[in-house]
């Protein structure tokens, strides 16, 4: 069967539903979205990824409906590097009441929250969910974009969304090249029980083999994201769960008392990569399909939020006699290009200070940054956008 829309969205995952929400809202458009795999209902059961969004990515997830904050949130983050606890003094304090917010940011669980932004685009009238179907191809004509699905559903749209993820087809099929690097590292991510409550802090220890991040859940519950050389996680993915919790409360240094570990752990391999351009005629990259960046900073679906959001602010700033030109994306890609080039060479350049021989420097900077308030305020004012 074929159909037309105004925009057709490749890939339902968080930041594809958030593009065709937004779109139906701030535009009023047709929108069709294409999810092969779509969520599951017993998704919930298994390790789950948590995510760290910032206050910006809570906004654009309000406006696509969610009825209410899609997390834990924390109102203090400290960051420390080098042997002992934070109190030996490389660390940097973020406190939400001394940057005049709220909250930095809050923690959420990566399914429950797609799944509530799937079920909006599922009750939107605007929007037509190809649910479990795949991409088979993609063409651009002069007046129209294609997407054919592997079901036999063909889809005519004026703009074409690749939010397919990091592997994403669509970008692919138009022939975008994708240059990436892998870290060498592997990122292990799973929860754990702590003994002393404190959900209000988030913490991140630079340690010389690896990122170690705690970002509470609740008061007593923490996710753990820790970034390690490739050999290490697979050490620690061997160990049994004595023997892990010794390493995590070892890198952990008793910040939170002292932690048990509580799910399985899971495990993703770290890379960076950027596509060679963001849009084109009939065509726009978001999310992990326009870049992946490292998790030391959890910006990665914060940084595709951004995309949506932007992306959707310029089409609904044209309005309809322009949809998919070029030039008009053009305005999205450049926005995109130089906050994401920022963060995403930020978060390398942190990575590289304190993996090699410039660790001890970069302790050092990190307490003069900590007792520097205007440029602590310019960090923490970048990454709660
Ligand atoms: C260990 C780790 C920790 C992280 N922590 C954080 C954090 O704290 N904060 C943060 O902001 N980010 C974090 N991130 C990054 C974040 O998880 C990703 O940036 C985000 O999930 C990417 O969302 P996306 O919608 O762009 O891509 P995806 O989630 O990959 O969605 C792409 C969707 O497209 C669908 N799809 C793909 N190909 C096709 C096709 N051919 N046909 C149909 N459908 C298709 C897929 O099924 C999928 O649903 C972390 C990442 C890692 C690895």
């Amino acid at each position: 069967m074929s159909a037309r829309f105004q925009a057709a969205v490749a890939g339902g995952g968080t930041v594809g539903l958030a593009c065709a929400l937004l779109l139906d809202r701030r535009c009023d458009w047709d929108v069709a979205l294409v999810e092969r795999s779509p969520p599951r209902d017993e998704e919930g059961e298994g390790p789950q990824r948590a995510l760290t969004l910032s206050p910006g990515a809570v906004e654009v997830l309000t406006e696509c409906g969610l009825p209410s904050r899609p997390g834990h949130a924390f109102s203090r983050m400290v960051v420390w590097r080098g042997e002992g606890g934070p109190a030996s003094g490389n660390s940097i304090t973020f406190d939400a009441a001394e940057l005049g917010v709220k909250a930095l940011g809050c923690v959420a669980h990566q399914a429950p929250l797609r799944r509530a932004l799937w079920d909006l685009a599922q009750d939107c009238r605007g929007i037509r969910v190809y649910s479990g179907a795949e991409l088979a191809s993609v063409r651009i004509d002069e007046d129209c974009g294609h997407l054919d699905l592997d079901n036999g559903d063909e889809i005519g749209a004026e703009l074409l969304i690749g939010a397919d993820g990091a592997q994403s087809k669509l970008r692919s099929a138009l022939g975008i090249e994708f240059r990436s690097i892998g870290y060498g590292q592997t990122g292990l991510v799973f929860e754990a029980d702590c003994s002393e409550p404190g959900g209000d802090t988030a913490w991140q220890r630079f340690a010389d083999d690896g990122v170690l991040a705690l970002l509470p859940l609740s008061e007593t519950r923490m996710s753990i994201v820790w970034s390690l050389p490739d050999e290490r996680a697979e050490q620690l993915k061997r160990l049994d769960d004595k023997g892990l919790e010794a390493e995590l409360n070892e890198a952990g240094a008793g910040v939170a008392g002292n932690l048990v570990a509580a799910t399985p752990i899971a495990s993703f391999p770290l890379r960076r990569g950027k596509a060679e351009q963001a849009c084109g005629e009939r065509y726009a990259l978001v999310g992990e399909a326009a870049r992946t960046v490292h998790p030391l900073a959890g910006q990665g679906l914060n940084l595709g939020l951004g995309d949506a959001e932007a992306l959707v602010r310029v089409c609904a700033g044209q309005g309809n006699a322009l949809i998919g030109d070029a030039r008009v994306l053009g305005r999205f890609a450049r926005e995109r290009a130089r906050y994401g080039e920022e963060m995403s060479w930020g978060i390398h350049a942190i990575n590289a200070a304190f993996e090699g021989a410039m660790a001890p420097l970069a302790a050092l900077g990190m307490g003069a940054v900590d007792r520097a308030p205007p440029l602590k305020r310019a960090l923490a004012a970048r990454a709660m956008r």
